[in-house]
């Protein structure tokens, strides 16, 4: 799980969250989802421990996070625009975490081949990253942040750059990829349409607060105020 408790974070003056609270149950696909300004990459990059905060704690598996460094939290991450070695092969950079971390050689080997069948680019396993298509990156994204066996898996917006079509395909995907192997699972989006299909519970956040917590059919029949109503309503 992870527990987000009386977060606050000044950019200057400027209020980015505003005592939020949110708590995401294990195991749980959950989506941040709310306007462009609103505090999702905030948010998100708190709990990966990316970002400092001014007040409030988090606790990641039930352990007390708030003062760990990133790669003690145990974290996997994928961004907008995936930032892969170019120079690396597939494989080395799904490597990469695994080879930092002093893993024995045949045990990453085992691990890497796994992680290419779960998002099927096994085939492409000697390529470079410049020979994948957008969307096949992002999959290779997703391999190299599950290989380190992450307790929570933080994704930020990481279909945003790619074509509706392809973002429907991957976003179908993920969905299965998440019944497959369970990992506890925040991803931010702004699309209502997408958080509503895929995700098991939705925290909408606006103007670096939280405005509502359920699941996809709590929303959406009974959102909490006029916000989450015009938000999620049909968009014209
Ligand atoms: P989007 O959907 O556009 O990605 P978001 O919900 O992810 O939006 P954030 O990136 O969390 O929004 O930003 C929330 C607010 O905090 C914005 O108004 C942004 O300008 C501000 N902000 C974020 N990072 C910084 C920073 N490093 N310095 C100053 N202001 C910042
Ligand atoms: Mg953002």
């Amino acid at each position: 799980s992870i527990e987000v408790k009386g977060i606050n974070k000044r950019f200057g003056d400027f209020v980015a969250l505003d005592n939020v609270d949110v708590s995401i149950p294990t195991g749980r696909l959950t989506a941040l989802l709310g306007p462009s300004g609103g505090g999702k990459s905030t948010l998100l990059r708190i709990i990966a421990g990316l970002e400092t905060t001014d007040s409030g704690s988090i606790a990641i598996g039930g352990v007390e996070a708030t003062r760990l460094p990133a790669q003690k939290r145990n974290v996997g991450f994928v961004f907008q625009h995936y930032a892969a070695f170019k120079h690396m092969s597939v494989a080395k950079n799904v490597a990469f975490g695994l080879e930092i971390r002093k893993r024995p050689k045949d045990e990453i080997r085992a691990r890497v081949d796994e992680m290419l069948d779960l998002v099927h680019l096994r085939q492409f396993a000697h390529r470079l990253p410049s020979q994948l298509s957008g969307g096949q990156r992002q999959r290779m994204a997703l391999a190299r942040a599950l290989a380190i066996e992450p307790n929570v898996l933080l994704l930020d917006e990481p279909f945003g750059a790619l074509d509706a079509k392809v973002r429907k395909e991957l976003r179908d995907w993920l969905r299965r990829l998440h019944d497959e192997v369970h990992v506890t699972t925040v991803f931010v989006t702004h699309d209502q349409e997408e958080a509503l299909e895929v995700a098991d519970e939705i925290v909408v956040i606006n103007e670096g607060r939280v405005e509502q917590i359920g699941s996809p059919d709590e929303l959406y029949d009974t959102p909490a105020n006029d916000f989450v109503m015009s938000f999620l309503g049909p968009t014209t």
